[in-house]
């Protein structure tokens, strides 16, 4: 059997690396390393594939929510409001720029931001809501783009975990994640389900003016050379990672797809388990699959995560702490017992491996080891 990882790039990789040797050589040879044309391509073509009006490539996804957040003009002592079980990133833009994030519970079954939570974390300075689209499903968009038009605010829609995923509204159109909001933003680190080899990131917009704003932040706040308008960031997404992430964008239907093969088997083992909940989906939104994460009762998590190890089978927390537990995000309006639902989430969530290049052999031997574990434990009770 091969051997199980998380996410198993090499093998990904294997399978196009003619292709993404040429697309590296090619950049090599004309040296255009900054800015060269392989960036306005991929950029195209990937507002071609989400169908965003405007795809702005830089240099990762905290520095797009980072951009999303200057082009939109929020000041000092604004609140945003973000889900509490998510990646730092999020909340970690939002301080540094002297914003204050204002934390909401998630909804236990789909574990992105609840509009019912959201709505009532509003007050007269939040000026923006930032949606996860968790573990590659979107959240419950429909509501809070209603929740932010009431209430005159932005979206910003973190689509990091969710590229691809597609969301349909009550009058059956489609969007694609990232593309609903004010803003989207979305990452290229290598295990996401669109990487590059290194740093990568966009921001996306329908608005015309708002993208020509994200583009001059990005690049130092300038339209013109060496005119600034605008302070700004040097946020760039390398010729090189453009020119792989074109390659790999080709792939990107056949990834979600074999992703979404990988969750069906697991599922199909896990339904209806006295010990796991399989991720309950959102009737509204595709699931890309970013994570595969099942909610555990009743076992010891942390012997089953060791149990798993011992047999080669890695597994992941994502995540152990909510924000609110983090030191560099707690505060005297936070305290423990305040966010019960993510709370609880992050002692009972367990993330198998799931990744494009997964086979059957290797899904049926996680699965029999998870089995194996519970029936070990169950003698020892008895
Ligand atoms: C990965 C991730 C980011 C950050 O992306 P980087 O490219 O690593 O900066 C932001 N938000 C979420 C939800 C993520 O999963």
């Amino acid at each position: 059997m091969k051997k199980i990882q998380m996410v198993d790039l090499v093998s990904q990789h294997d399978k196009i690396r003619k292709e993404l040797d040429a697309a590296i050589a090619q950049v090599i040879n004309s040296a255009a390393f900054i800015n060269g044309p392989e960036v306005k391509a991929f950029a195209e073509e990937l507002a071609g594939y989400t169908g965003a009006k405007f795809v702005i490539p830089c240099a990762n996804g905290t520095d797009a929510l980072q951009i999303a957040m200057m082009a939109l003009g929020l000041k000092q002592g604004d609140e945003v409001i973000v889900p509490t079980f998510t990646y730092v990133a999020t909340a970690e833009v939002i301080a540094l720029l002297g914003l204050t994030p204002v934390l909401v519970d998630v909804n236990p079954q789909t574990f992105c931001a609840e509009p019912e939570l959201i709505e009532k974390a509003i007050t007269t300075r939040t000026r923006a809501i930032v949606p996860v689209h968790l573990f590659g499903q979107c959240a419950d968009m429909e509501q809070i783009l209603l929740l932010a038009k009431k209430h005159n605010l932005f979206v910003i829609e973190d689509t990091a975990q969710a590229i691809g995923a597609e969301y349909t509204f009550a009058d059956g159109t489609k969007k694609q994640a990232g593309t609903m909001g004010t803003i989207g933003t979305t990452s290229f680190f290598p295990s996401k389900n669109l990487g590059c080899m290194g740093d990568g990131g966009a921001v996306f917009t329908n608005d015309e003016a708002l993208a020509q704003k994200i583009k001059m932040i990005a690049n130092h706040g300038q339209s013109v050379q060496y005119i600034h308008d605008e302070v700004g960031v040097n946020s760039r997404l390398d010729t090189i990672q453009a020119a792989i992430l074109r390659v790999k964008l080709k792939q990107l239907d056949s990834y979600k797809n074999a992703r979404q093969q990988a969750a069906a088997y697991y599922d199909r083992y896990f339904l209806n388990h006295p010990h796991f909940q399989i991720p309950v989906r959102n009737p509204k939104s595709t699931h890309v699959f970013h994570q595969y994460t099942l909610k555990t009762t009743g076992i010891d998590r942390k012997a089953l995560r060791e149990f798993l190890a011992s047999k080669g089978v890695p597994s992941m927390v994502y995540y152990p702490y909510p924000l609110h537990m983090q030191k560099a995000y707690s505060s005297d309006r936070y305290k423990a017992g305040h966010f019960p639902v993510s709370e609880l989430l992050c002692e009972q969530v367990i993330s198998l491996p799931i990744s494009t290049e997964m086979d059957e052999e290797q899904l049926e031997f996680i699965c029999r080891s998870v089995t194996e574990f519970c029936a070990s434990q169950t003698k020892n009770v008895n």
